[in-house]
């Protein structure tokens, strides 16, 4: 049976990974979520993105990174790694990407009256006959199938530029890989007619998985509703007879436990932003919810030194100070001459070592991973 539901007219190419595997994500849900948007692109994104159009642009990577840096608050480690391979990436393939454009903007019509609209980061035509897209990935390669998003970048260019067939990369910059997909005119079309089927005879089920995490639709999802209410109650008798659980249970719990602490700082995150801009709620019992702020001095190492110096003696000194090595490394980095900035890093990370000056402290993160073959 088909769910009646209102017309939707566009779909971003880049919302096509989720819109592939829950058609559902496509429609209106009618009700009100705490957050609509959870906020695809990252400041580390778009600073990446941005060093990458140069990279294309130039050929080369911008010397200093710290205007990019400062701009977009992203970490400036992760930063230089991800553009670093951008340009490796660059230097070895930039002659099967003849005349790039980049960040180019383009929209198509699909079929049932729809339309696709799409940013594509790099964008070539090769022998008048093939489309190249490319997308810069500034994050680690994730579970969420991007090959849909690629598929809609070459389905928009053939459409466009009238060419018969597409190639299309995604670069992975903090993995350091690429993945590279074929498609024919025909594919594409076919592809695209049996997307749009999907989703505008939707059967009204939603399908829940990893890619949930990175759709904007996640706050007011029914299924997802449906998920934080059983889990709660799960997690409710848990507390009743803690010992009773079973290993498999609590691990098959802990995706649908995500979901909840999600929503949970979703919430948080709304009720912070309600009470600064409209001061404390009151609540029962003569009491009101307020920020309330709290202080914690800082000592300036540059200005504190000389006074500090004259109380402590160096060994005294050092227990009461830590060395944080992004900033340190960057340090090192900053006064190195170009080309020389990594092993000018790792020479003194060896340094550093032989010194016994470093430890490492292994911490224990809880991930769903591949379980290891026999
Ligand atoms: S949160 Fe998941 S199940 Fe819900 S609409 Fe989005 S993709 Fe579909």
């Amino acid at each position: 049976m088909n769910v009646q539901t209102q017309t939707i007219e566009t779909i971003r190419a880049s919302f096509l990974p989720i819109a592939a595997k829950c058609p559902g994500s496509m429609h209106d849900f009618g009700e009100v979520s705490i957050r609509q948007d959870a906020g695809v692109v990252t400041a580390g994104g778009s600073a990446a993105h941005e060093v990458c159009r140069e990279i294309v642009r130039t050929a080369d990577r911008p010397e200093d990174l710290s205007p990019y840096v400062e701009k977009h608050g992203c970490d400036p480690d992760h930063l230089g790694r991800a553009t670093w391979y951008a340009l490796e990436f660059w230097r070895e393939h930039r002659g099967a990407f003849p005349d790039p454009q980049t960040e180019l903007a383009l929209e198509a019509d699909l079929p049932g009256g729809m339309r696709l609209t799409g940013h594509v980061d790099l964008h070539s035509i090769y022998a008048d006959i093939e489309s190249r897209p490319l997308d810069w990935k500034a994050g680690y390669r994730t579970d969420v199938d991007c090959e849909a998003q690629l598929r809609g970048y070459s389905f928009l260019s053939c459409q466009h530029f009238g060419t018969e067939k597409a190639s299309a990369t995604v670069v992975w910059l903090a993995d350091q890989t690429y993945q590279t997909w074929e498609w024919t005119w025909d594919e594409l079309r076919e592809w695209a007619a049996d997307l749009v089927k999907r989703i505008q005879e939707w059967d009204g089920k939603y399908t829940v998985g990893d890619h949930c995490r990175y759709c904007p639709r996640f706050f007011g999802c029914p299924a997802q509703k449906m998920i934080v209410q059983t889990t709660v109650e799960d997690l409710a008798m848990m507390d009743s007879r803690p010992g009773e659980i079973q290993p498999g249970r609590l691990a098959e719990l802990y995706p649908a436990v995500q979901s909840v602490e999600r929503l949970c700082e979703a919430f948080r995150d709304t009720l912070r932003a309600t009470v600064a801009a409209n001061g404390p709620i009151p609540v029962p019992d003569g009491k009101q919810l307020a920020l309330i702020p709290s202080n914690r001095e800082s000592i300036d190492a540059q200005i504190g030194w000389p006074v500090l110096a004259q109380h402590l003696s160096q060994n005294e000194l050092a227990p009461c100070v830590k060395i944080r090595k992004t900033e340190l490394l960057k340090a090192v980095a900053d006064k190195a001459p170009r080309g020389q900035k990594g092993k000018v890093k790792t020479a003194l990370m060896d340094e550093l070592h032989d010194a016994g000056a470093v430890s490492t402290k292994v911490t224990n993160s809880l991930r769903v991973v591949r379980r290891e073959t026999q």
